[in-house]
């Protein structure tokens, strides 16, 4: 897929320590998001992002709009949420959500209208201030997997000289695809987000990000670049390394700009910002249409799925909708993963609720996914040599094993793992390092509320 690149498409400044050359598998990249008919029922769960869980603001037996916003909270650090569809709503009660944990959830019956709440309109925005609120009405939270409420990332603190916006389209993970559909679909969208907040903030450069075995997606973001260009010349293209975690944020910011975010620090503390290029697409969309985040678009593919495809599908469609829509099951599913398979999370029951953090589902027959069955350490070092934040997980996980001391975890550097699953994914004696490395967190965490 590599080809020679377009003499303006600029080179990274620094090359990231780690990391791991995982196999490309892209076969949905040729295949355009189709809109999926409304389900009969989606379950939207009251919290989808990270931060404070919204409380539902309808009951049983109300008629709900499209776009009708649904859960809220005075909480800074969350995002509002709406009905993905018109129609009555069924209950409100605890929903087991991807990741296991049960949340309250509104499920809403389908009237078959679609109907869209006439309240949703173009929100008035001349500063600032009327911009991050309306992000936040917007429901917008980081549609690359993490889920961090947009108007708080762009919220930054006051001192902070924030000057390089990055657009992350590298999409490093396996199987998924919605990205790199964006870039080539509605690259303009791209370009008008990007306007906007280059008229609300005071970014120097955006630099939209992509990895360089993405040759289409990066003729039609040279496109909007050299438009650009022929103005301000503030927005450019890189193409990065094709190389997993190339898009986690840390990794981005030393990739694109050779600052490093210290541990515990923000990206804003190192004048960044980074936004996920779809959230960026959507932001121009909404601010045309006041329609808010309803839906997503999401890749369904693996060995088990009949009709791998990318879907837009409304916020709440259960799982088995999904795969209904993309043919049913080739053959019977061994491993369902939600996210891509480096660090989604594993599905137990089809009736789970794809929610905006979902970017995948995706479905894999038992030649594909065999289980490796772990053996004991041979002390190869692999696990650190691929560690992009320079971790010893191999020692994390002993250190976990043997003493469970939090202090002593904490000195090791548990908190900074960012659970890419690289160490997982190299590591000869198939030992659960990522697992390790969340239980580690864990422990941290609760040794600072206690
Ligand atoms: S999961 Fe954590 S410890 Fe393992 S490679 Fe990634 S950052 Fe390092
Ligand atoms: S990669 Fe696995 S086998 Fe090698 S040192 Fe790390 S934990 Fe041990």
């Amino acid at each position: 897929m590599k080809q020679k690149l377009p003499d303006e498409v600029r080179k990274p400044k620094a090359r990231a320590r780690g990391g791991v050359p995982v196999a490309h598998k892209k076969g949905t990249a040729e295949s355009p998001v189709r809109r999926i008919d409304p389900p009969s029922q989606v379950v939207i769960p009251m919290l989808q992002h990270i931060g404070a869980p919204c409380e539902p603001i309808v009951k049983v037996g109300d008629h709900v709009l499209a776009g009708q916003k649904i859960g809220d909270t005075d909480a800074f650090l969350a995002a509002p949420i709406h009905a993905s569809i018109s129609g009555t709503v069924k209950a409100v009660a605890p929903v087991v959500t991807v990741g296991g944990r049960r949340i309250v959830s509104v499920t809403i019956e389908s009237d078959g209208k679609m109907e869209h709440d006439p309240a949703n309109v173009p929100p008035h925005v001349t500063n600032q201030e009327e911009f991050l609120a309306a992000v936040r009405e917007s429901g917008l939270v980081g549609l690359g997997g993490a889920g961090f409420p947009a108007h708080a990332k762009l919220r930054f603190p006051k001192d902070a000289k924030v000057d390089t916006l990055i657009v992350n389209a590298a999409e490093c993970e396996p199987y998924l695809t919605t990205d790199y559909r964006e870039c080539i679909e509605n690259s303009w969208d791209i370009l008008g987000g990007i306007y906007a907040l280059l008229e609300f903030f005071d970014f120097k450069e955006v630099v939209i990000a992509v990895e360089d075995n993405k040759p289409e997606a990066i003729e039609t973001l040279s496109r909007i670049a050299s438009t650009d260009n022929k103005k301000d010349n503030r927005i450019h293209l890189m193409a990065l390394r094709s190389k997993y975690p190339q898009g986690a944020e840390k990794v981005m910011i030393y990739t694109v700009t050779g600052r490093k975010v210290p541990p515990g620090k923000l990206p804003s503390d190192v004048g960044c910002a980074v936004m996920n290029v779809a959230s960026v697409a959507f932001l121009a969309r909404y601010l045309k249409s006041g329609r808010p985040l309803i839906s997503r678009t999401l890749t369904c593919a693996g060995s088990a799925v009949k009709e791998p495809s990318n879907l837009r599908i409304p916020i709440g469609t259960q799982a088995s909708a999904v795969i209904a829509a993309c043919g049913g099951f080739a053959s019977d599913p061994y491993k369902m993963i939600v996210g891509g398979p480096m660090m989604g999370f594993a599905l137990y029951d089809d009736t789970v609720p794809l929610t905006k953090q979902n970017n995948a589902l995706l479905a894999f027959a038992e030649d594909e996914m065999k289980i490796k069955k772990e053996r004991a350490c041979i002390r190869c070092g692999r696990c650190a040599e691929v560690c992009p934040m320079g971790l010893s997980p191999v020692f994390i996980a002993e250190k976990l094993r043997k003493t469970k001391d939090p202090e002593e975890l904490q000195a090791l550097g548990a908190m900074v793992c960012m659970e890419c699953g690289s160490c997982s994914y190299v590591c000869p004696a198939a030992k659960p390092l990522v697992q390790n490395m969340r239980e580690a967190k864990d422990m941290v965490r609760g040794m600072k509320k206690a």
